[in-house]
């Protein structure tokens, strides 16, 4: 019989190694397991927060994925037996495998802030999964008077998107500027570097002169705990009480990977390189967000191309052969305004183990360059919004 290969999670890992497993060998039964009929990309979701993007533009179907022979099922994986090689399903149904993959993403984690737990999220949203989230900080940012302050709690490292709270501040300063010039944006971050952060100073001063500031692990910027009924993020050095609070929470990979013995004492899951076999549960393999990628950035990019390689090397070790060694790239574009883009880049190969960076391959957009370098960037952002989807969904 046809090997069965299910994957659990239909984001930009799950559903791009389903069709490259169905791509490579037509042969594969391939099963995408993804609760929501509907996808809400995170990418280009803080466009939607700015008032600059619509949340439709966010959405994707499975039906072209269905269409080319993967079987979608609408439910959740519940639980995995690996010994049995078992998923088992909301609905009580279970699915057999030999080969598994998950690619659950992110679980924000409700344990970790003091006070910050789900009810907490409808209050101060995190807006690090797309969909409500990311309306409900729209509607905050909406409704605020001119002169209030907008405070973003950013994790430490690692998390889901390492630019995602920079350009997030950089589109809501955007919309501030335009819309209510008297407020202020305040960063509080449980880091003291974070990724591009030239670029993005640089264009905080540039663009938004005397708005944003942003204050790091050894100024006192890592939150410990919020009151979500004050509206009140409280750190070592003191409190900050904000008109519109955006809590980005530590995460963990998503719980199904725990359920299926593939995450390590850090919440995540650590794999074999070239194939992304977890380390933990043979059989099993993880990408994205979920897996612990050496040097890779946990994003869509990433996500896409560890995608592509882990159905190649299922493919082969599903024949009997021996998977070689690869080769995977990341971009990761940002916006700091509307037509203003900046990106980071690089190639990563196995090596001792883990996925480390090709040495001299990739690096940042170059700090002095005329506007037209920015808007040029801006574009193939787009670009890639729209190439990325359309081979992940279209
Ligand atoms: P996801 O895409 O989140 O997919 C996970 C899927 O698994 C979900 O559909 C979920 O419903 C499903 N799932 C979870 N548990 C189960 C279960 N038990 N059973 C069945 N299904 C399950 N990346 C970029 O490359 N470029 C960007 O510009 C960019 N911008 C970003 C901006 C923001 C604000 C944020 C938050 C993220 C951004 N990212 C960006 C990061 C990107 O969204 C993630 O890295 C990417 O989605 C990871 O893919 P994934 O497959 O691991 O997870």
């Amino acid at each position: 019989a046809a090997a069965r290969v299910v994957v659990i999670g239909g984001g930009f890992g799950g559903a791009s190694c389903a069709r490259a497993l169905k791509q490579i060998d037509p042969k594969l039964q391939v099963t995408l397991v993804e609760p929501n009929k509907t996808f809400t990309a995170c990418p280009f979701s803080n466009n939607v927060i700015a008032g600059l993007r619509s949340i439709e533009e966010q959405q994707f179907g499975y039906d072209k994925i269905a269409a080319g022979g993967v079987t979608v099922v609408a439910q959740a994986a519940t639980g995995v037996d690996n010994a049995a090689r078992t998923v088992t399903l909301a609905d009580g149904t279970s699915l057999g495998y030999d080969r598994l993959v998950l690619s659950p993403g992110v679980d924000l984690r409700f344990d970790v802030l003091q006070g910050y737990d789900e009810a907490a999220a409808a209050k101060m949203p995190h807006a690090w999964k797309a969909g409500e989230q990311t309306l409900l900080l729209r509607k905050q940012l909406e409704a605020m008077d001119d002169g209030g302050v907008v405070v973003i709690s950013a994790p430490a490292n690692p998390f889901r998107c390492p630019p995602g709270p920079y350009e997030r501040a950089c589109l809501i300063a955007h919309y501030l500027k335009t819309k209510k010039p008297r407020s202020k944006l305040l960063i509080l971050d449980a880091k003291d570097t974070f990724s591009k952060q030239r670029l993005f100073q640089n264009a905080w001063k540039e663009l938004y002169p005397g708005m944003v500031e942003w204050v790091s692990l050894s100024q006192g910027g890592k939150v410990n705990a919020v009151d979500p009924a004050t509206n009140t993020l409280i750190t070592d050095f003191g409190n900050h009480t904000a008109k519109v609070a955006n809590v980005i929470p530590p995460q963990r990979a998503g719980r199904i990977a725990t359920s299926a013995g593939a995450t390590d004492n850090t919440g995540w899951c650590a794999i074999d390189p070239v194939t992304f076999e977890s380390k933990s549960a043979p059989n099993i393999h993880v990408i994205g967000d979920a897996c612990l990628a050496g040097a890779m950035p946990k994003s869509a990019f990433s996500a896409n191309s560890q995608a592509k390689v882990c159905a190649a090397a299922i493919a082969t070790l599903l024949s009997g052969g021996t998977p070689t060694a690869p080769k995977l790239i990341n971009t990761c574009y940002s916006l700091a305004a509307p037509g203003y883009g900046i990106s980071v880049a690089g190639v990563y190969q196995p090596k001792n183990g883990v996925l480390a960076d090709v040495e001299g391959a990739g690096g940042v957009s170059p700090a002095d360059v005329p506007r037209e370098f920015r808007a040029r960037e801006a574009d193939y952002a787009q670009s890639w919004f729209a190439t990325i989807t359309a081979e992940v969904f279209g």
